[in-house]
């Protein structure tokens, strides 16, 4: 059997799969069987924050796993306790942290920490989230509900919990607010969205507001944080501060953990919440190591201009390029180029792939950049050579 007929006859087939079988990785360089290789501007959506086989990231899981994988959340976890501490410090809020195993699950976390809220902090009950549309939360039955797209909301797995309502943009927010509303729930770029950031002053004046209203911020950064915008947090780049923050994809490195931060550290309690991996040594010494490498990138100044460098070569191709892109969006290292249809982003995707370079799709018809945050300058002008290999056929 081939590889293909083994994954089609025993994995279930959720996914649009690509056959390609990879078999090793050096920074953002991808080796398949034939020892062909392939540039990654993809990282796993945004998860291979380091790259791969980052011998910092590799020998810490090597070593941590000689010593302990794993012992119940009922134990005391060092590890555990310094990733918590390391990102809190390197937030900048006051916060405590819950550790998950994925970003629905750290999202999960964060809509139960507002329920509670919400039940115990009013006379009336609060409970109602408000979310956006083009937003993406995860594939759990309650994150697909709080998800703002209405194809994600089939009947195929109703009923969905109550108390999600959507709005179109953050100016709609206000009006959608009343006396169950509990929080609002959002993405400061939207990721899977179409990679659309919200305007900085637009955010600043809602957070305002909803800390006279009581009513809390929830920001996803799923997706955003752990460097990809530039800073730790894109909330630190929007300069707000969240009542609730959650993240998963870049943290780990690659080994699976989320985390869902907050300010309300006495909403939960013993038996509120829980998770039998969230947060192991395993996970969480990854954790530790990936923070060590990527805080000494930010601290260098090398992370701001490997994303300047990226950036300067995205607009390039977006001017270039216009016949098929109508714009470059994005932050940091969390990019796209909306084409002008949904066909040539499906062009865009499949010839890229010819020419050896992974690249992603999100909404709004947009082809997506997630590079590793330590991607190098020489890794970054093979990836837009073939990239420009790829559409200027097109
Ligand atoms: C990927 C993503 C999620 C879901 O994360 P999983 O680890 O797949 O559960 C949630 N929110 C945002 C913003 C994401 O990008």
């Amino acid at each position: 059997m081939t590889l293909e007929e083994l994954d089609k006859k025993y994995v279930l087939q959720t996914y649009a799969r690509d056959y390609t079988n990879f078999v090793k990785g050096v920074g953002a360089t991808l080796y398949d069987e034939d020892g062909n290789n392939y540039i990654d501007f993809a990282s796993g959506i945004a998860v291979n924050s380091v790259g791969h086989g980052n011998e910092r990231l590799t020998s810490a899981i090597c070593e941590q796993a000689k010593k302990i994988i794993h012992v119940s959340n009922l134990q005391v976890i060092e590890p555990q306790a310094k990733l918590a501490e390391r990102m809190v410090t390197l937030s900048g809020y006051d916060m405590g942290v819950f550790f998950a195993n994925s970003g629905a699950e750290a999202n999960e976390g964060a809509i139960k920490i507002a329920r509670k809220y919400g039940e115990t902090q009013f006379d009336k009950k609060r409970y109602k989230v408000i979310t956006l549309e083009h937003s993406f939360h995860g594939r759990t039955i309650t994150t697909v509900k709080a998800t703002g797209q209405e194809s994600f909301h089939t009947p195929h797995f109703s009923p969905y919990p109550d108390g999600f309502g959507y709005v179109p943009s953050i100016a709609d927010v206000y009006d959608a607010i009343d006396d169950e509303t509990v929080a609002v729930l959002l993405e400061l770029v939207q990721g899977e969205g179409g990679v659309q950031p919200f305007e900085k002053e637009e955010v600043q004046k809602l957070t305002a507001y909803l800390k006279e209203k009581d009513v809390l911020l929830i920001v996803d950064e799923v997706q955003t944080g752990v460097y990809r915008t530039g800073e730790f947090l894109a909330s630190n780049l929007y300069e707000i501060e969240p009542d609730i923050i959650t993240l998963a994809k870049g943290l780990g490195g690659g080994v699976p953990i989320g985390a869902v931060m907050t300010k309300h550290k006495d909403i939960l309690k013993a038996g509120d919440h829980g998770s039998t991996f969230g947060g192991n040594y395993l996970s969480t010494a990854a954790g530790l190591a990936v923070l060590d490498i990527l805080s000494e990138e930010y601290d260098s100044g090398r992370l701001h201009e490997t994303l300047l460098y990226f950036e300067g070569k995205l607009q390039e191709m977006a001017v270039k390029y216009e016949n098929l892109f109508e714009k470059e969006v994005g932050l940091g290292l969390m990019r796209g180029l909306r084409a002008k249809s949904a066909e040539i982003q499906g062009d865009v995707l499949k010839n890229a792939l010819k020419e050896r370079l992974i690249i992603l799709k999100a909404g709004r018809n947009t082809v997506r950049f997630l590079p590793s945050l330590t991607i190098t300058k020489a890794e970054i002008d093979e990836g837009f050579k073939r990239f420009e290999a790829a559409v200027s056929s097109l």
